[in-house]
């Protein structure tokens, strides 16, 4: 396993450094990467954990992502 932070948070979040890590999760609902790299329509990308992508509207902005950094 590594870890990435998460762009708007700030929180550490865990991404699979292996195929064989994947599934060593207790809970299935998180039995994945804890965050994923998500591009907006303008290009930007941003890595974010799924705290804060499921708190972005549909089609963010680099706004949206700053709005959930500050708070
Ligand atoms: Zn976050």
């Amino acid at each position: 396993m590594s870890t990435r932070r998460c762009d708007a948070c700030g929180a550490r979040v865990e991404v699979p450094g292996g195929v064989g890590d994947f599934w060593d999760f207790g809970d299935l609902e998180k039995a994945g990467p804890g965050g994923l790299t998500l591009e907006l329509e303008d290009g930007s990308e941003f890595f974010l954990c799924f705290d804060c992508i499921e708190r972005l509207p549909e089609n963010p902005s680099p706004a949206d992502v700053a709005a959930i950094s500050d708070e």
